[in-house]
């Protein structure tokens, strides 16, 4: 085999796990979307980013370099930096997503079953149900309170917290009828306690619940404006025994988002605008006030080329038009126990760096964002000056399957896209594998793009 990215980084592996370290600690503590923005916005006031909205209070004037932050519902986010160029002339753009599949509680999760205080679930993006059993789970997410009082909520992260689980049923009862695969939806409940509340009349071990979580200031009904997610418990760790690779929960996409992050805060007065994008709803179609289909990203664009003293719609309409964008998505990376799907020649493969996708899509590329190859020549070039190591890659086997990003709905502004992320290995898996050396380079990718000129 031709070496491979190690071979690199043989002599100088230190940066690159420094970044992965970082990196870690992301994926582990940021395990939702409101926790993913918590962190970025930190990071970017850190970085002398501002607040979109602070600005606009003051009537700021935006000139060349400054560094704006706007965040939507506290589940999208968007980093602009103010660029040499005009910004109708075009924004580099870096676009990923921070949602990732899992199981979220349901507005009335609790009851009571057969000796056990029950949470009722409903998954949330493309789930194999079987994997989400028998392991430590996590309740991470928000309540708001009638009187608009938003309490965070994070239980099972810490060494002495308590955890949660769906059960699974052993070998020796599981007949064919109820094999591991059968799984429906409706039987992902996760199991919270046993103790009952003796001074009840009924539904005992619920009521105990009841009044534990009256203690902290909730109650029931609170439920219904609370939106809890049910992740894997448990930190981020090297995976490998040559510790090459990272197991950790939500790759899907946020080590892309971390890695457009990091490369956006290191990017000072770049000749074009650069914009970091991070959105929620990739997962389940990119709807919704929070997904890549709200007007949220072209409403920020106007704000800030308004405070720039830049705007017109035409000059907004150009701005898209002229930019370009890479939709940093992860893709499926060849699996040595699973052979069957992939092309072994022009499927993406762990430690060949960040692979740029050309199209997505399924069954004769329906779907997808098919990225010119003028761009592309573009990209080829500015990797090569960088010294960026990268792979052109499709998703599986012609007729396999296939997937869809944020790419096409970007493309429709007629800016120039291409998919360009890490490869990742158990992909949708409650723990993904991704290699360090490939997580590194797309950060280095990121930032040759955001410095990038015509
Ligand atoms: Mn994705
Ligand atoms: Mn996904």
């Amino acid at each position: 085999m031709e070496s491979n990215l190690w071979k690199k980084y043989e002599n100088n592996r230190k940066e690159l796990e420094d970044f992965c370290t970082g990196y870690k600690d992301f994926i582990s503590t940021c395990k939702t979307e409101r926790e993913c923005i918590r962190y970025a916005v930190k990071k970017a006031e850190q970085a002398g980013y501002r607040s979109l909205k602070d600005l606009m209070q003051e009537n700021a004037k935006l000139k060349t370099g400054d560094k704006v932050y706007a965040i939507n519902m506290d589940k999208a986010l968007v980093l602009f930096c103010v660029g040499k160029q005009p910004i109708e002339k075009g924004i580099n753009i870096v676009g990923s997503h921070i949602d990732s599949p899992r199981l979220d509680l349901k507005a009335k999760p609790f009851y009571e079953s057969t000796g056990f205080c029950m949470l009722d679930t409903h998954y949330y993006g493309g789930i194999k149900k079987y994997q989400w059993t028998a392991l430590p789970l996590a309740l991470h997410g928000v309540v708001v309170k009638k009187d608009g009082e938003r309490l965070n909520i994070c239980i099972g992260e810490n060494e002495d917290d308590p955890v949660v689980g769906i059960s699974d049923l052993l070998p020796h009862l599981e007949k064919e009828s109820s094999k591991k695969g059968d799984l429906k939806g409706e039987d992902l409940n996760v199991l919270a306690g046993t103790i009952q509340d003796e001074k009840s009349e009924k539904d005992k071990i619920k009521a105990n619940m009841f009044n534990l979580l009256k203690s902290k200031g909730i109650e029931e009904d609170d439920f219904f404006s609370a939106e809890i997610e049910v992740v894997p418990a448990g930190k981020a760790r090297d995976f490998g025994l040559d510790r090459s690779m990272i197991m950790g929960y939500g790759q899907d996409d946020r080590v892309c988002a971390y890695a457009s992050l990091m490369a956006t805060l290191e990017t000072d007065s770049p000749e074009y605008s650069t914009l970091c994008l991070w959105v929620d709803k990739e997962e389940i179609g990119s709807v919704g006030a929070t997904g890549m289909s709200s007007k949220y990203f072209e409403n920020v664009v106007a704000e800030i080329m308004n405070l720039a003293g830049q705007y017109s719609e035409l000059a907004l309409r150009r701005a898209f038009n002229n930019s370009c964008m890479l939709s940093s998505d992860v893709t499926a990376a060849v699996d040595p126990n699973y052979l069957a799907p992939f092309n072994l020649s022009t499927d993406a493969h762990f430690n060949k760096g960040i692979s740029f996708n050309k199209y997505t899509g399924a069954y004769g590329k329906s779907g997808a964002n098919d990225a010119n190859p003028e761009f592309i020549a573009r990209l080829r070039k500015i990797m090569d000056d960088e010294g960026v190591t990268y792979q052109a890659t499709e998703m599986g086997k012609v007729d396999e399957g296939g997937g869809g990003t944020i790419a096409y709905i970007m493309a429709k502004y007629g800016m120039d896209v291409i998919d360009a992320g890490v490869p990742v290995l158990n992909m949708h898996a409650p723990w993904e594998i991704t290699s360090k050396a490939d997580v590194y380079e797309t950060y280095r990718a990121y930032k040759a793009f955001n410095k990038s000129k015509k």
